[in-house]
């Protein structure tokens, strides 16, 4: 007896799965028997897909913040986001605060610390060395073991003011010293420059804003890798798209997965504004925004389930396996010609777009507005 029998799911590889969940976890996949039974059975009878819960690695929900700010649910369940990963918007000043405003969320909410601890209160957060204090980051990772699962470090010209690259070199300490948690380090403006920034990453660092299209890029004026971007990789630092209003360019993105430089996360740096009037929209709108430059539906389903999983360092969640959170995406993909547009202007009309369908998470459903009248199934 299982709480949740869903039938005949369609998984990314096109194959077809039955999943059964049991007290929050996936307790079994594959061909179920068919008399397994289930206090809800869901049949998608292959027409529906299904993947691991969708992990939005870059977002922002703290409500209270006064420049980036959404709710939760709106960004997570209501779009098919099984987790959102706030990326800085709260630092030692406000992290708790964040943490018990977002208990009541049906989405999982996890956060990046910001290394200054005002956080985003202002866009100039590391203008002042003295907002770093090392002590006040490190008691607030140790009260809130679980949700802060890495820091962040925005360093653009805008936000470090005159202080080139010793905000990074400070990160890097306190990463450290704090179990060598995963660092996401903000890219846009010089000073300081990206081959400064990139030289000082190690191992599981991520590059968010990976493909923005500002002259401080990771392709060098005639479009090719920057070395320095090249060295990085090989030592294992990670690409993260972080879309946002001002930090994804489809030429860039084109380019260099033309190069095979494809990113490990898709995440979309949503807030309220960039959510309603564009061009972010929502997870699933970034996402199919890479149909268009070149990547499958696999790779893209990888970006936000088991690569975020690895990065953030998620054992339980982003993958569709026996014991793992019953989290879960279930989506369809429109096949119509769409425009979308980047944080340049710049539009390109794809052929395909991922509609989410519901949100299941630990074993609850939750249907998207598109999944409350789809024809397939009901909750
Ligand atoms: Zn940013
Ligand atoms: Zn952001």
């Amino acid at each position: 007896m299982y709480d949740l029998i869903i039938r005949q799911a369609k998984c990314p590889d096109g194959s077809l799965t039955d999943i059964a969940i049991r007290d929050g976890k996936i307790a079994a996949t594959g061909q179920l028997d068919s008399g397994a039974t289930a206090t809800h059975i869901l049949d998608l009878h292959g027409q529906v897909y299904a993947s691991a819960g969708w992990i939005d690695s870059h977002v922002h929900c703290y409500i209270k913040s006064p420049i980036y700010h959404d709710e939760p649910d709106l960004i997570g369940v209501a779009s098919g986001v099984t987790t959102v990963v706030d990326a800085g918007s709260t630092g030692a000043n406000d992290v708790d605060d964040f943490y018990q405003l977002t208990r009541a969320a049906k989405t999982n909410v996890l956060a990046f610390l910001n290394i200054a601890r005002t956080g985003i209160v202002t866009q100039n957060e590391l203008a002042d060395m003295n907002q770093i204090d090392k002590a006040a980051v490190r008691d607030a990772i140790t009260r809130n073991p679980g949700f802060i699962i890495g820091i962040k470090a925005r360093m653009s010209s805008s936000v470090v003011g005159k202080n080139g690259i010793k905000p990074l070199e400070r990160a890097k300490a306190i990463q450290q010293e704090n179990n060598d948690l995963p660092l996401m380090v903000h890219i846009g403006n010089n000073p300081p420059d990206l081959d400064e920034i990139t030289d000082l990453l190690t191992s599981g660092d991520i590059i968010t804003h990976c493909y923005n299209g500002k002259p401080n890029r990771i392709l060098s004026p005639e479009g090719v890798l920057r070395d320095s971007v090249k060295r990085a990789l090989s030592r294992g630092v990670l690409l993260d798209v972080g879309h946002g209003s001002a930090s994804f360019s489809f030429e860039v993105a084109r380019l260099a997965i033309a190069q095979g430089i494809v990113p490990h996360t898709i995440s979309s740096d949503i807030y309220c504004r960039n959510r309603v009037t564009g061009p972010v929209h929502s997870l699933a709108t970034v996402m199919s925004k890479f149909f268009t430059v070149g990547l499958s539906l696999e790779q893209v389903i990888e970006c936000v389930t088991c690569n975020v999983a690895d990065a953030l360092r998620l054992p339980s969640k982003g993958r569709l396996e026996v014991g793992a959170d019953a989290d879960l995406t279930l989506f369809e993909i429109q096949h119509a010609p769409k425009v979308f547009v980047d944080s340049e202007g710049q539009s390109v009309t794809g052929e395909q777009l991922l509609v989410p369908l519901a949100a299941v998470v630990a074993g609850v459903a939750l249907l998207t507005d598109e999944g409350k009248s789809n024809h397939v199934f009901e909750v």
